[in-house]
């Protein structure tokens, strides 16, 4: 399966990163297994899109898709700051850096939470329900401040078509709409919260540049309206993440600089004096510059499938079984075969990519047509940075786990996590 990565440059950070798995199967003779994340071109994607962001935009990382220290290290001096689901979380982003901007969201925040976020110092808080309001509300008052929040809203819908729905639906997030003029209403009797504006991430995985810009503009224009029905100072609107990565077709991505182009003209139309527009990426910041590189361990045929059994499986790389899709990988032939037994090899077949686990469900990529491959050589599956290691269930069946390998400026740290 040939990879299409766009941009030169793009190829050769590519290209870099095989060669790497190439010599590390060269140094051991234990079947290579590891997560490689390509630093330099991380640091490099990131900055171009930053740097072509109107001055009213701000870009912020979710780390939940992928909070490994290094991966934090590298976007910190790029990024206006992290977002955040938990105090674990918090921790790791304050183990970074002491003052940068933090955004803490997410469901069920618990007094430890809320206590730990004002100790920390976060930026703002996002309110998901009335509850956490009056929680926050009794805990800034017994720390004698005054708390910036913005509220977590669930939009009545239809909203665009994605992947995954957060909002526009029953789901467990945010403060229904319907539900707005009776919070603003309670909100009033807390003197300890400030309210700065509203918070929106309804969708993810969105691959649409186009609709995404009317999506943010449709989110200023309510957050202003509310602003002015429930006399706000409106200071932020937080347009979430849920920018999308294209797993089906490579060369076909998200249109960053069409969006920030629409964010330029259609957005800014909507975007009152002093109003500040947040996005908090996850997929989109990280996806692209991770991979994960499995070595195949045998082929096989059972009734009328062909299965390629690699090194590793779900349990270090959910994404694929999560999003129920094939994940797309390159072969990267290896021509050595040590052993004194015969090599299992397939040629010109349909077949299955499937890890060790004792579970049908480990599969990687389903009946995929190959040209060659043989026990022995790697597959190398691309764009598994964001929601990759980070989500999966690591010692399900105790096997070791991958080593994780980041490519820095010219030299290869490796380290076990
Ligand atoms: C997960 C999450 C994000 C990041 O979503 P992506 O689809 O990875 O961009 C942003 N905001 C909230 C509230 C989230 O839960």
């Amino acid at each position: 399966m040939a990879l299409v990565f766009t941009g030169k440059q793009m190829q050769t950070e590519h290209r870099r990163v095989a060669e790497t798995v190439r010599e590390r199967k060269q140094m051991q003779s234990e079947p290579i297994c590891a997560y490689l994340h390509n630093l330099d071109a991380l640091r490099k994607v990131t900055e171009s899109r930053v740097k072509v962001l109107p001055g009213f935009c701000k870009l912020f990382y979710a780390i939940k898709a992928n909070s490994e220290e290094a991966i934090l290290r590298a976007l910190a001096p790029i990024v206006h700051g992290f977002e955040v689901a938990s105090l674990g979380e918090i921790k790791k982003v304050r183990q970074v850096s002491a003052d940068i901007p933090i955004l803490f969201g997410g469901p069920g925040k618990t007094e430890a939470e809320l206590e730990g976020a004002l100790q920390h110092d976060v930026h703002l808080i996002h309110a998901e329900s009335m509850h956490e309001l009056n929680k926050l509300n009794a805990i800034a008052g017994s720390h004698n401040k005054k708390v910036s929040v913005l509220l977590r809203i669930n939009l009545k819908g239809p909203l665009p078509q994605a992947k995954l729905a957060m909002g526009g639906r029953p789901t467990q997030f945010g403060i229904e709409e319907e539900q707005l003029p009776q919070a603003m209403e309670q909100i009033k009797a807390l003197p300890n919260l400030q309210v700065e504006g509203f918070h929106f991430h309804s969708l993810s995985n969105n691959l649409d540049a186009e609709a995404h810009a009317e999506l943010v503009r449709y989110y200023c224009t309510l957050a202003r309206r509310w602003a002015e029905t429930y006399g706000l100072t409106l200071r932020y609107v937080n347009a979430g993440g849920g920018l999308g990565v294209n797993y089906a077709e490579l060369e076909q991505q998200f249109d960053w600089n069409h969006f920030v182009g629409r964010l330029d003209s259609l957005v800014k139309e909507a975007v009152s004096p002093g109003l500040m527009i947040y996005f908090e990426c996850g997929r989109y910041v990280t996806a692209a510059t991770g991979y994960y590189a499995a070595e195949v361990l045998d082929i096989k045929r059972n009734h009328g499938k062909c299965y390629i059994v690699v090194r590793g499986g779900t349990h270090h790389f959910r994404l694929p079984s999560s999003w129920q899709h094939s994940h797309p990988f390159e072969v990267i032939p290896v021509e050595e075969w040590p052993h004194p037994y015969e090599r299992p090899s397939l040629n010109q077949e349909m077949a299955s990519v499937v890890g060790q686990l004792c579970t049908p469900k480990d599969v990687l990529a389903q009946d995929v047509q190959l040209e060659r491959v043989r026990a022995g050589d790697i597959l190398l599956f691309p764009y598994a940075g964001a929601y990759g290691w980070a989500i999966s269930h690591h010692d399900f069946l105790s096997h070791p786990h991958p080593e994780h390998i980041y490519l820095e400026s010219g030299t290869e740290a490796g380290g076990d996590v």
